[in-house]
């Protein structure tokens, strides 16, 4: 076994002649002896695959902490070996790293929604205090994809997909396009298996022609370089098959209409080179217009440099040329890994951690940026600070502001679970509530068996919705208080205007609460205490529907007068006309309670009108022969449209608070917008649907209470 890690000793001091080669034999022994009874499902002694790791780190060349963090990866989580052990024997640095992927692997990743995928890539990139920690993890990850086969078939598409969603997206966003392209062709091929196959049929027919075309393109842009005296090397540029398969998903097209297929790669020493090369590949073939995209000038946010070219070839075919430097071709086979590569003395530039970080932050921005204002914006962006990742017990990735509590955590997946928190777990220990979370950790909360929300915690909660929720809470204690005071006021009102007790508890009452958008017998009550609604005005009102039942009942109306009010097709009659088309005039738009007045158009019917309606006034001078009297119909339900007007002082908020009175109340509002003025007053103008006048005037009461409202106005 000891032989096995020979070719890995080999391969590292090909780049890192002088480093300890002492210290890696002992990683590997280490880790031999602490994997040495366990299997892979291959049946392969388990110390194949942390050392397979541990060569693909040493094929990105990176440095010896890295392989050897490679080789420990698994020990911690598989072999139980104390994390204090390792950093007795390996230092804090292999420590850190090992500890690290063991971190990563504790998150689940199972079949996540988009959301989850992007807060799972960003998590990683937060929580890997060290970026080496992720290109050890790629790596792990890698070796399992190329090992995929010895698990059932189910578990390879599970892990595949994973891959798709995770991984792949990460080693792009390091721009690690080695080790992106590897993992994507290999989950390809076990997520769909059948279109990796036919396409792979499909690419070998059609090779040798195009291999033959591709070469006599290399040279001949080979010679009119040499003639310039550019030394370049050049490649036939090899496309993967997921991209391939991306690309004609994304398109919409066949194989055959994927035309940049055909790409080669120019390779020089000096940027001078690159554009003297385009110089020359756009005097040999016609540049197709839009496609000339310069990455050297402004490189792509991984950092990717390059020059990208499409010309017309010699076959009329489509031909897609990268042209770039050297070393801009390291950094984009290997990305952020290029900055972990081995170099002597590069460890002890000061600066060099302070450039990681910054480099992490570009990394997790989710888009490519477009131009190079932008990306000097992204420097100045601190990504981290203001957010923390944490865990649900479940492996869910929760996002949080910094600073933030377990309470956050606990409204944050339910109300419930934040009234009834009484305490936290993180990583498996007690914490006060008043513990700041940080990445990473695992976050369960402890359920107390009744709710017992505490005012303090408005203190201790970072996020607004916990705040709100907890103000609520509150809120709806009181409400118990305000209910039964409410009650005792309208009994004793009723007493007062002498109107039976049973009727303030009743149906009718209820019914009479419905005109306020008040629900329930318990909402009426609080609505008395809070003095929203007087108890005096609703007594008055029973007393007098009493009256008018009993008035009903004992005097029927006369059949004559029943026969004059026309039929109601809008809620609304008109008297002594039939079958007249009737509409609520837009000029004054009136509601149920208002009192108005028909008008007879010119061949449209009835126009109905507020009493008070600028335009009522003129007709009465003028025209008042087209007045009619019409009334609302009483048993008519439907909603009216009105305008409302809604001055205050500008702040923060005003808007939202308006808004949840109306939502309270149940009212939709059709439209709404809201502007300040230089005064610092802000204008919220609403149209919203009205069952009635009571609700209106209901309503412009409660707005009056919201904070900083000034003046609350129905506009005609
Ligand atoms: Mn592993």
């Amino acid at each position: 076994m000891r032989m096995a890690i020979e070719p890995l000793v080999a391969r590292i001091q090909q780049y890192n002649p002088h480093c300890d080669i002492g210290f890696l034999r002992r990683a590997y022994d280490f880790a031999c002896e602490a994997h040495k009874d366990q299997k892979r499902i291959s049946g392969e002694d388990f110390i194949v695959h942390p050392l397979e790791v541990a060569r693909i780190l040493a094929e990105l060349e990176l440095d010896l902490q890295s392989v050897v963090g490679g080789l420990l990866h698994d020990t911690m989580e598989d072999a139980g070996i104390d994390l204090q052990v390792i950093r007795n024997e390996f230092g804090d640095e292999v420590a850190l790293l090992v500890d690290g992927v063991t971190k990563l692997r504790r998150l689940s990743y199972r079949s996540k929604e988009e959301q989850q995928a992007e807060n799972l890539r960003k998590m990683f990139l937060a929580m890997a205090k060290d970026v080496r920690v992720i290109l050890i993890k790629l790596a792990d990850r890698l070796h399992n994809l190329r090992t995929l086969q010895y698990h059932s078939v189910a578990k390879q598409r599970e892990i595949a997909q994973e891959t798709l969603e995770i991984f792949a997206p990460l080693a792009h966003r390091l721009g690690i396009y080695r080790i992106k392209w590897e993992l994507e062709d290999i989950a390809f091929r076990h997520r769909e298996p059948e279109k990796y196959y036919e396409l792979v049929q499909r690419l070998c027919s059609s090779r040798s022609a195009r291999e033959e075309y591709i070469r006599g393109v290399i040279d001949l842009l080979r010679d009119k370089l040499a003639a310039m005296g550019i030394v370049a090397d050049i490649q036939g540029r090899p496309k993967h098959l997921y991209s391939i398969y991306q690309k004609m998903v994304a398109q919409q097209k066949d194989l055959s209409e994927i035309f940049d297929i055909l790409g080669i790669r120019v390779l020089v020493d000096s940027v001078k080179d690159c554009y003297a090369t385009l110089g020359v590949v756009h005097t040999l073939w016609k540049p197709v217009p839009g496609r000339f995209k310069d990455f050297i000038a402004m490189p792509k946010s991984n950092m990717y440099q390059s020059l990208h070219t499409s010309v017309i070839g010699p076959e009329g075919e489509i031909l897609e040329i990268q042209i770039r430097t050297w070393d801009m071709h390291r950094t984009a086979e290997y990305g952020i890994a290029a900055h972990w590569r081995y170099k002597s003395g590069a460890r002890e530039d000061p600066a060099y951690d302070e450039k990681l970080a910054w480099l992490r932050q570009i990394l997790e921005w989710q888009h490519e940026l477009r131009d190079a204002r932008e990306f000097m914006e992204t420097l100045k962006i601190d990504l981290f600070t203001d957010t923390v990742y944490v865990f649900t017990p479940m492996g869910d990735v929760m996002e949080l502001p910094a600073g933030a509590v377990p309470l956050d955590f606990a409204y944050r997946i339910h109300t419930d679970l934040g009234h009834r928190c009484i305490g936290a777990r993180v990583n498996g220990k007690l914490v006060p509530l008043n513990y700041q979370l940080a990445t990473g950790d695992i976050v369960d909360i402890i359920k107390g068996k009744h709710p017992s929300p505490s005012r303090d915690w408005l203190n201790l909660v970072k996020t607004s919705q916990a705040k709100t929720k907890i103000r609520q809470w509150f809120k709806r204690e009181q409400r118990e208080e305000n209910v039964s005071r409410g009650r005792e006021a309208l009994e004793r009102e009723a007493r007062k205007q002498g109107l039976e007790l049973e009727l303030v508890r009743g149906e009718k009452l209820l019914e009479l609460g419905k005109r306020y958008t008040l629900h329930t017998i318990e909402d009426i009550y609080a609505a008395v205490a809070l003095g929203v609604v007087a108890a005096s005005a609703l007594v008055a009102k029973l007393k007098k529907q009493e009256r008018e039942a009993r008035q009903e009942e004992a005097v029927p109306e006369p059949l004559v007068e029943q026969q004059r009010w026309s039929k109601s097709p809008r809620g609304i009659r008109v008297l002594g006309i039939d079958n007249l088309l009737v509409r609520l005039a837009h000029c004054c738009n009136p509601v149920p309670g208002d009192r108005i007045v028909g008008y007879i158009t010119r061949g449209r019917g009835v126009s109905v009108h507020r009493e008070d309606c600028r335009n009522i006034k003129l007709w009465r001078e003028r025209e008042q022969e087209r007045l009619v009297k019409v009334a609302w119909d009483r048993r008519f339900d439907a909603s009216f449209q009105i305008r409302m007007e809604i001055t205050g002082m500008d702040r923060a908020g005003l808007l939202r608070d308006v808004m949840n009175v109306l939502s309270e109340m149940k009212i939709s509002a059709s439209w709404v917008t809201a502007r300040g003025k230089k005064s610092k007053m802000a204008t919220i103008d609403l149209t919203i649907e009205i069952r009635n006048l009571e609700q209106l005037n209901y309503l412009q009461q409660k707005l009056k209470k919201v904070r900083d409202v000034y003046e609350v106005r129905r506009v005609v």
